[in-house]
């Protein structure tokens, strides 16, 4: 067997200190505000069958043709750790028959896995928060969600980061647009990234999503989906915009966004950070904190009913670089035991317990040599310190106190109020 101590897989994580209280605040905050709108928590399993993932997604996408990791369990089936939640809660709405519940508001959070190139805000384990809106088909649902990303961000305290909007229109207007398209970029085939003359023909509008600056000449020229939008389609839009206009939600139109799955209809969007914000400068090329869109073909494509959809999810770890440095829980109470007998250890562990039960943070100083426990107390920076000795006889003494006299006086009012419960 070999000594060496394995090392942690590329593109993972381990959260400590700052990042991980940055990471809890974001999770708290977002728990916070989708109770506001009453979004029901649902838990998804970490892996289900391949084809959930491959039928929902498309075989074309980036994520299905190369991000995944797949592998075959010991039955010999086919799985893969979830690279996004949409696809497995849909699945779950049809297992379960969750139509009974809709419209159905829903909201997950948990580890996602691709295979991608790690940097900066781009991780092969990474973690998002996620919300949907199964069984909605009005475009009021898709106001109250971007509604809901937007305040999320507001008390998250990011000021800085911007919604771009988009329609991709209805089934048959994606069509015509995406045979426009083809046209298009069929003329400048040759001139094209050469992962953009593969999808040419399969997945044109990913095209419009490439960084490539051979692929980004041709972007401005190309054609819009507007020219290609039914009369509904308009007016869907129409009304996301005016809804959001309503509920003061800043947005912008970004004519070229699109989401690279095949699932997306009507409403796309894409919270970005503003250029030249501090924001921006935090999160440099990997940039989009938060993603989604309406899918109404998805639950067909998993055998379902047409049953009208809209999601978004945003990389927790993204957002956590964004937020204000979160302090870890101060100590105010430092509990010191100057002694090894049973009756002073008990009388530390009991006082910490008693002011925690009242919401005092408190640590015991209870290990090491004796005389400098009281010193690691002080270094703590404890608000108030609490020494317990015993005389030479071995009786217990009062406790000594350190600390400013408010603060001696409110930990005193904790530790008193538990013993009034306590009946004592
Ligand atoms: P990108 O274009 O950056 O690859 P995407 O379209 O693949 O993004 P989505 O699937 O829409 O991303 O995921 C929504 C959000 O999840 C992103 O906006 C981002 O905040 C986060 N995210 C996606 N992939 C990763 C990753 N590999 N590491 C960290 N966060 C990620
Ligand atoms: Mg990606």
């Amino acid at each position: 067997m070999s000594t060496k101590t394995p090392q942690a897989i590329r593109g993972t994580q381990d959260i400590f200190g700052a990042d991980a209280e940055a990471f809890a605040f974001v999770v708290e905050t977002f728990e916070r505000v989708r109770r506001l709108y009453r979004f029901r928590r649902v838990e998804m399993p970490v892996f289900e069958k391949t084809e959930v993932f491959a039928r929902s997604l498309g075989e074309t996408t980036d994520v299905v043709s190369k991000e995944m990791y797949s592998f075959d369990d010991r039955g010999g089936e086919s799985l893969t750790l979830r690279p996004e939640f949409t696809a497995g809660i849909a699945r779950a709405f049809l297992t379960n028959g969750w139509q009974q519940y809709a419209p159905l508001k829903v909201a997950t959070h948990g580890p996602l896995f691709r295979y991608e190139r790690p940097q900066k805000g781009r991780y092969r384990q990474f973690h998002q928060i996620d919300a949907e809106v199964i069984g909605a088909g009005e475009p009021q649902a898709d106001v109250e969600l971007l509604a809901m990303a937007d305040q999320l961000l507001k008390e998250l305290g990011i000021h800085d980061v911007t919604l771009h909007l988009n329609t991709l229109g209805d089934g048959a207007s994606r069509e015509a647009w995406r045979a426009a398209l083809i046209d298009y970029f069929r003329a400048v085939k040759d001139q094209l990234s050469e992962e953009s003359q593969e999808r040419l023909e399969k997945n044109p509008l990913r095209i419009l999503d490439s960084k490539d600056p051979r692929d980004k000449a041709f972007l401005a020229d190309a054609p819009k989906i507007d020219a290609f939008l039914s009369q509904e389609a308009r007016g869907f839009f129409a009304a996301v915009t005016s809804g959001l206009d309503a509920a003061g939600v800043k947005w912008v139109r970004a004519g070229s966004l699109v989401r690279g799955l095949d699932y997306y209809r009507h409403t796309a969007f894409e919270f970005i950070p503003d250029e030249g914000g501090v924001s921006a400068a935090a999160l440099g090329s990997q940039s989009t904190v938060l993603a989604g869109g309406r899918y109404d073909g998805l639950m067909e494509s998993l055998g379902g009913a047409s049953t009208p959809a809209v999601g978004w999810a945003a990389g927790i770890e993204r957002l956590a670089m964004l937020v204000d440095a979160r302090e870890e829980a101060a100590l105010e109470f430092a509990v010191v035991v100057e002694g090894d007998s049973e009756q002073l250890h008990a009388a530390g562990v009991r006082t910490a317990m008693m002011a925690r039960s009242e919401g005092v943070t408190a640590e015991v100083f209870a290990a090491g040599s004796p005389r400098k426990r009281f010193d690691k107390a002080v270094k703590s920076g404890a608000k108030v310190i609490m020494a317990y000795s015993e005389d030479a006889d071995g009786n217990l003494q009062p406790p000594r106190m350190k600390g400013d006299e408010a603060d001696i006086e409110r930990i005193g009012q904790a530790l008193r109020e538990f013993a009034v419960k306590l009946g004592a």
